[in-house]
């Protein structure tokens, strides 16, 4: 049982394990983040035959910077390998419908179990200990039923149900620093350098270019939180609560912010030029975008 970390338990992409599934059964719209359109179920025009990205050493470059921070925690190689049993959609593509819709339910219910396993983690959460621990072994059986059960999986039902728990997580990580009330907030741009967010209830807000330089982010509740181009440069986020690295990668910020022990600082934070699923500081392999989901639309909203 996991009193490990999301990252000991491998709750991270493993893109040479998987058949490519985000290149193919996301849709895309053309963007900023990403240079063509593309439906659900098609593959991107630089996925090649082999799973593997064309231009993955440079995909800010040509356009497609919406793939250097997608992160499925896991969800890609689960369902090639554990729920398909190594049947890829190229050589059996009668599993394809099937697999396509059942990546995007596979990958929200890896999401809960790096929520869950961050969780408990926290010397906070202790009281709570016996209810995570069975919502994160609920979520692990889901994960490993066959295609049909899990395509018919009332996903948000369930995630509503494990969002009880964490929300009881967030109060006992907070409690008693009368951290700031923004949940959900529309923050877009906002100056916040300097501010202090200390213990802030930052759930699923709207952060995108939000100038959060230098500000104090400790103990902060970050999940969902969407901080596409925020500037996080200097900002302290020690022992804030359900960042995900694939929202750090969305974000700018320098040598000098402090992140939470399980997370990494993107090396474009220092090499903006080079910036790409090499450099994004959890080397995906050769193939496989990063984040979609913080690109051509909000994330989920979890609050
Ligand atoms: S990583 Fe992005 S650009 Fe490369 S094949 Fe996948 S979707 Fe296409």
């Amino acid at each position: 049982m996991p009193e490990r970390t999301p990252r000991e338990l491998g709750l991270l992409a493993d893109c040479e394990s998987c058949f490519g599934l985000c290149c193919v059964a996301l849709p895309f719209s053309a963007s900023a983040d990403f240079a063509v359109a593309k439906d659900a179920g098609r593959p991107c025009v630089n996925l090649q035959d082999d799973f593997r990205c064309g231009i993955h050493t440079q995909l800010r470059q040509r356009g497609f910077p919406g793939c250097t921070v997608f992160d499925c925690f896991g969800a890609g190689q689960k369902v090639s390998q554990v729920t398909f049993e190594g049947r890829d959609w190229r050589q059996a593509p009668e599993t394809s419908g099937q697999m396509f819709t059942v990546f995007p339910v596979m990958r929200q219910l890896h999401e809960l179990l790096w929520y869950l396993a961050e969780a408990l983690t926290l010397d906070a959460a202790a009281e709570i200990v016996p209810e995570l621990r069975a919502a994160y072994e609920s979520t692990e059986r889901l994960t490993r039923e066959s295609p049909g059960v899990l395509e018919k999986l009332d996903v948000a039902a369930w995630r509503a149900e494990v969002n009880t728990l964490l929300l009881r997580v967030s109060e006992l990580v907070r409690a008693g620093h009368r951290g700031r009330e923004h949940r959900g907030a529309d923050l877009i741009g906002a100056r916040l350098k300097g501010a202090d967010l200390r213990a802030a209830n930052l759930r699923g807000a709207y952060l995108i270019g939000a100038d959060l330089r230098g500000a104090d982010l400790r103990l902060a509740d970050l999940i969902g939180a969407d901080l596409r181009g925020a500037d996080l440069s200097g900002a302290d986020l020690t022992g804030s609560v359900f960042l995900t690295q694939a929202q750090v990668n969305a974000a700018k910020g320098s040598p000098a912010t402090r992140l939470p022990a399980s997370l990494t600082h993107p090396a474009h934070w220092t090499t903006p030029d080079r910036a790409s699923d090499r450099a994004s500081g959890r080397e995906p392999g050769p193939r496989g975008p990063r984040n979609r989901a913080g690109s051509r639309k909000r994330p989920p909203r979890r609050g």
